[in-house]
């Protein structure tokens, strides 16, 4: 099942919550800050043994002080300054949800991964988040698992909301 949440991905109550990191893997700002703020110090411990993560990878944490249980990072590309941006895209989503899969995650949230500091054009970034949502949903249909969008602001959601009912 696929739904959207207008608000902070971090009192998300459900298994996993997915940060969209840089590579070095020890914090920055938009969610990524939020994240570890109400982690609290634990989590930025463990990501320093992770050894950072390139782009379109994805490693898991716990979750700390979140009501998560986990946390999955991945590193969304950052827009024009990379090729095959829309597939390493892609790969952050599928990457998660493997992960989701292997750690028996039933319950995942992501942000709108690279829409912010990373200034991913959000129409396209909603499209491919989507796709590549549904068809890993489509190729696990076994596997009980809810999918969350948290989206912070009003624009995000509308979007998401539009593309998930087209
Ligand atoms: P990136 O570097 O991948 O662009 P950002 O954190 O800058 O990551 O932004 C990604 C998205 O996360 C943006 O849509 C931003 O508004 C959103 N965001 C920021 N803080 C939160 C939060 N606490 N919960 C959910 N989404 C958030």
């Amino acid at each position: 099942m696929i739904s959207i949440d207008l608000g902070d991905i971090t009192i998300l109550d459900c298994d996993a919550i997915v940060n969209a990191a840089n590579k070095t893997l020890l914090g920055g700002g938009g969610v990524d800050g939020a994240i570890h703020r109400r982690a609290g110090r634990e989590l930025l411990a463990e990501c320093r043994t992770l050894g950072g993560c390139e782009t379109g990878e994805a490693k898991i944490t716990k979750g700390y002080n979140l009501k998560a249980k986990y946390v999955i990072h991945t590193v969304g590309p950052i827009c024009s300054t990379q090729k095959n941006q829309a597939s390493l895209l892609a790969n952050c989503y599928k990457n998660s949800l493997d992960l989701a899969l292997k750690h028996d995650i039933h319950s995942i949230a992501f942000p709108a991964i690279s829409t912010g500091v990373y200034h991913y054009p959000l129409e396209e970034a909603t499209k491919i988040a989507i796709s590549t949502v549904k068809t890993w949903l489509d190729m696990h249909k076994d596997y009980k698992l809810d999918i969350i969008f948290s989206c912070f602001d009003e624009k995000t959601y509308n979007m998401y909301q539009r593309y998930l009912e087209a």
